[in-house]
C-alpha cells in the first residue's frame, strides 16, 4: 500500500517570517492521524527556521550537491541538511534542468549522495512540450528515468520518490488530464517492474507536479499510478496547499 504524498515546493518565494508562518498554518491544518504525508520545501536559507519553529512537519530541500564537502563555493551538503534536520530532497526539477542545465546523469550522482545521507531523494522526470506533440513523452521520460535512476540497489529504489512532472504544466495553468498523467505513470511503474520487480515498482511512489490545484488534485489522485502531487504555486497559501491534501484524504476520492 503506498501512502499518499503532497510536497509543497515554494521555489525561491517568500521571506524568512513568511517561510515560518506558512509552515505555521501548514502544520496547524493538518489532521491528526492522516492516512496522507505532507512535506514543504522552503528555500534551503530558510530550513532551519522552519525545522526549528515546527519540529513535527516533514522538511526537505530543493536541491542538493552531489559532493560531500569541500572547495564547493555555494553549494551545500547532504551532510548539511541532515545536520539542520531535513529528511528529503527534490532532485532534477525541470527549472534546474532547463535553467541550470543539470543532466540526468548529475541527477544520479545526486540521488545516490542522497541516498547514502539517508535523505529520501524525490527525483523528477518530465518532457517538454514539443517531446509531447513529436509522441515522444514516453521514451524522453523513460529514458530520464533510467539514467537518473541509474545503479540504484533495490533497496535504494524503495526509498526514492519519483514525480512526473510535465514542462509544458508547470506553472502554466494547463494541468494534464488525468488520463495523460495516469498513462505516463503507468509506464513509470511498468518501467520499474522490468528494471527493479514488480513488488519493488508495486511499492514506489509516483507523484504528479504540474499546475495541482484544489479543484483538479481529488480526480487526479483517484488514478491508479498516481500516488500524491509536487505542488509549486498552491503550495504558497496555506488555504490551497491544504486544500489539496483534503482532496487526497479517501472519502474525496471514492
Ligand atoms: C513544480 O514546480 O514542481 C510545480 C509543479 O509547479 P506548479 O504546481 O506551480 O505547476
Amino acid at each position: 500500500m503506498r501512502r499518499t504524498l503532497i510536497a509543497g515546493n515554494w521555489k525561491m518565494n517568500l521571506n524568512r517570517a513568511q517561510a515560518i508562518e506558512l509552515a505555521r498554518s501548514i502544520a496547524g491544518g493538518l489532521r491528526e492521524n492522516s492516512s496522507v504525508e505532507v512535506a514543504v520545501f522552503p528555500p534551503a536559507v530558510y530550513l532551519d527556521a522552519v525545522i526549528a519553529a515546527h519540529p513535527g512537519l516533514t522538511v526537505g530541500a530543493q536541491n542538493v550537491s552531489e559532493n560531500g564537502d569541500g572547495a564547493f563555493t555555494g553549494e551545500i551538503s547532504c551532510a548539511m541538511l541532515r545536520d539542520l534536520g531535513a529528511v528529503a530532497v527534490i532532485l532534477g526539477h525541470s527549472e534546474r534542468r532547463t535553467l541550470m542545465g543539470e543532466s540526468s546523469q548529475q541527477v544520479n550522482r545526486k540521488t545516490i549522495a542522497a541516498l547514502n545521507a539517508g535523505l529520501t531523494p524525490i527525483v523528477c522526470v518530465g518532457e517538454l512540450l514539443e517531446q509531447r506533440q513529436a509522441g515522444l513523452t514516453d521514451e524522453v521520460v523513460l529514458e530520464q528515468c533510467r539514467t537518473s535512476l541509474a545503479g540504484l540497489a533495490t533497496e535504494q529504489m524503495e526509498r526514492t520518490v519519483i514525480a512526473y512532472e510535465p514542462v509544458w504544466a508547470i506553472g502554466t495553468g494547463h494541468v494534464a488530464t488525468p488520463a495523460q498523467a495516469e498513462q505516463v505513470h503507468a509506464a513509470i511503474r511498468q518501467w520499474l517492474a522490468g528494471a527493479f520487480s514488480p513488488s519493488t515498482a508495486a511499492r514506489i511512489r509516483i507523484l504528479y507536479g504540474g499546475s495541482v490545484k484544489p479543484d483538479n488534485a481529488a480526480e487526479l489522485l483517484s488514478q491508479e499510478n498516481i500516488d500524491g502531487a509536487l505542488v509549486g504555486g498552491a503550495s504558497l497559501k496555506a488555504d490551497s496547499f491544504l486544500g489539496i491534501v483534503r482532496a487526497a484524504e479517501p472519502q474525496a476520492v471514492a
